[in-house]
């Protein structure tokens, strides 16, 4: 019988670090292999959390480096970044995604171990997060309401593999309950796929329906559904988390991180700063790379200021390459000049006055809107 690897890669941001401390609090039955993918280009601050995360767990957190990046005395993405003559990746050229991340990655989970990764996105987001193209990784997603990924859901509702959700449902329900199910599986569905919206649709309404039916019923029903198939899952006799019906929001993540001592990424603490007499607070929302080109203007700023040593170690990839900016059509020479760091200040501010009904001490609340932009990879 092939042995299911349980995994879980800690990003440095919140989110990952709650659901690491959530499965280790809920299912000590589960032997979770904790890993961080190293860019060489995080804050400090990234690194004391991964120390406090193992301090918790009582266990390593395996620090994995892009193989071809293994020898060189270069950090990781110096490495790439010269290997690649000087090209810096962009949101639509994410070489760092692919090299420092998702390879090292999938090299570490290797292409024979049946492998259940564990992502911490929240029941209050509205994305799909990575899903691996390696048919040996299944990606669980235990604070949303649905644990499943979309490639699961897709062909479960084929009508093909329909009898055996079936079969489950027949086991354990009855009369009208029963009724509905057979209406959800039996309502329309296409798989063209220049109708790839309404294939998501019609999924949403099979989806949402059976779960309001019971989400237990409808976990254990995709779980014999995977019996018969090669997923991950389907090694394993049994699988804890179906009984889970919890969903975690973004209150609950950081209830978690202060309760059990390992803290709050310190790039999160709002910290004061003064425009024309007036006050406002500005922190970072996301981990990853200092210099990472997803991150808005203030975040910048607060770089710059708070500091100064990575924001000049980010302007050295701009002067090594005429016309390359880290943020669209503007320099960081021309952002930190002081009239433009005072109109970035003014307008974050009447961005953050404009939410007041957010009480919330955590600016990453405040960059709500924005906070679902960028990498599942680096920042969950
Ligand atoms: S944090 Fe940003 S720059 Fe770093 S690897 Fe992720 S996407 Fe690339």
């Amino acid at each position: 019988m092939n042995k299911v690897k349980h995994v879980l890669g800690i990003s440095g941001g919140k989110d990952s670090a709650a659901l690491a401390i959530y499965l280790h609090e809920k299912y000590p039955q589960i032997d979770f292999t904790y890993y961080y993918t190293d860019t060489g280009k995080e804050l400090d601050e990234t690194y004391q959390l991964l120390e406090n995360i193992e301090i918790y767990l009582g266990k390593k957190i395996e620090h994995l480096v892009a193989h071809d990046a293994k020898e060189s005395s270069e950090n990781p993405f110096d490495f790439f970044y010269k290997s690649f003559r000087g090209y810096v990746p962009s949101p639509t050229a994410r070489w760092c995604t692919n090299m420092m991340k998702l390879q090292p990655f999938e090299r570490f989970v290797g292409d024979e171990t049946p492998t259940v990764s564990y992502v911490g996105i929240r029941g209050d987001e509205d994305r799909e997060g990575y899903i691996s193209k390696k048919d040996n990784i299944q990606s669980i997603f235990p604070f949303r309401k649905n644990m499943w990924s979309e490639d699961v859901l897709h062909k479960l509702f084929n009508p093909k593999n329909q009898s055996v959700v079936l079969d489950y449902y027949n086991s354990v329900f009855k009369g009208a309950k029963l009724d509905k199910v057979v209406e959800l599986l039996n309502s329309e569905i296409t798989f063209e796929r220049h109708q790839r919206l309404a294939t998501e649709r019609q999924i949403k309404h099979k989806l949402n329906g059976l779960m309001d039916l019971g989400v237990i019923d409808f976990n254990h029903a995709t779980f014999q559904f995977l019996k018969g198939t090669e997923y991950p899952l389907s090694f394993e006799d049994d699988y804890a988390l179906l009984d889970n019906e919890d969903v975690l929001i973004r209150d609950d993540v950081f209830r978690i991180l202060r309760e059990s001592g390992v803290g709050i990424p310190a790039y999160y603490n709002k910290i004061e700063y003064e425009v024309d007499g007036q006050k406002g607070e500005y922190a970072r929302s996301r981990s990853g790379c200092f210099f990472c080109f997803f991150q808005q203007k203030i975040e910048w700023i607060w770089l710059y200021e708070q500091h100064p040593d990575k924001f000049k170690e980010a302007m050295t990839y701009e002067n090594a390459k005429e016309g390359f900016t880290w943020n669209q059509y503007e320099s960081l020479k021309d952002l930190i000049e002081p009239e433009r760091i005072r109109q970035i200040k003014l307008d974050h501010l009447k961005r953050t006055n404009s939410k007041k009904s957010d009480d919330s001490p955590y600016l990453l609340d405040i960059l709500d809107d924005t906070e679902g932009d960028g990498c599942t990879a680096c920042f969950i």
